[in-house]
């Protein structure tokens, strides 16, 4: 997406319509980084779709622009992405890919390294050095906006019953409309031991090892705090 945006810059300049317009996306997915991931988890084509659209609205600008020769009748509403990038956040985002494009899928996909590339190829690793670089250096279009994440921690041992069921979506059901109000209290990381991924700099980073490790009481609190969450997702329908 990036390189797409910076392509827009060199093709059309920074003040284009086009170039500013992808910029809000950009910005969007920086801003919200920690949600791409999370729909990414529960849908492997989510970032082949929103790409797919953002494609099409492009190409169906540059269509209207090339088929007209007066600026007052070409349509810039093609270019609004503010409904889509808040369905991305609110978790209402549907969208189908082209045919074509879904076949051109990979079938299998492993999840997605947290903080790794956004990219809708799995296959697609970033080198280590371009990796720790990228940590590094800060983002010359938003130097304030970028979110500092560690390694990805990938839990391979994840005890069963902490673990998203079939169908469940870790976010609406363990994070989203959650009441926290009569909740026991857990120092576990939970995206560690229910979602299976998280990140070195994780506050609670310590607690990303093997289940076993924990005493029968902590994994007991644990096992208490899941199953009432998942009651409460039961009761919010
Ligand atoms: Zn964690």
């Amino acid at each position: 997406m990036k390189k797409f945006h910076l392509l827009l810059r060199f093709l059309f300049g920074e003040n284009s319509i086009l170039y500013l317009r992808i910029q809000t996306v950009v910005d969007h997915i920086q801003r919200f980084e920690a949600e791409y991931d999370d729909r990414f988890q529960s849908n492997h084509e989510f970032f082949a779709e929103i790409l797919s659209i953002i494609d099409r609205r492009v190409q169906s600008f540059l269509e209207n622009c090339s088929n007209t020769s007066d600026v007052s009748r070409v349509d810039f509403t093609v270019l609004g992405f503010d409904t889509i990038l808040r369905s991305i956040t609110d978790g209402t985002f549907v969208a189908t890919l082209p045919a074509p494009l879904r076949q051109a899928m990979p079938r299998t996909v492993t999840p997605p390294l947290i903080g790794g590339p956004i990219s809708p190829d799995p296959k697609h690793k970033t080198p280590l050095k371009e990796k720790q670089k990228r940590q590094g250096d800060t983002d010359p279009l938003n130097p304030s906006n970028k979110k500092q994440r560690g390694d990805a921690q990938i839990n391979e041992n994840i005890f069963p019953p902490w673990g998203l069921q079939t169908g469940e979506d870790y976010v609406a059901c363990f994070i989203k409309d959650l009441d926290r109000t009569n909740m026991p209290k857990t120092d576990v990381c939970l995206n560690f031991h229910v979602r299976g991924s998280c990140h070195s700099l994780c506050p609670r980073a310590s607690s990303h090892v093997h289940h076993n490790t924990f005493d029968a009481t902590r994994k007991a609190a644990v096992s208490t705090y899941v199953s009432k969450v998942r009651e409460q997702k039961l009761a919010r329908g």
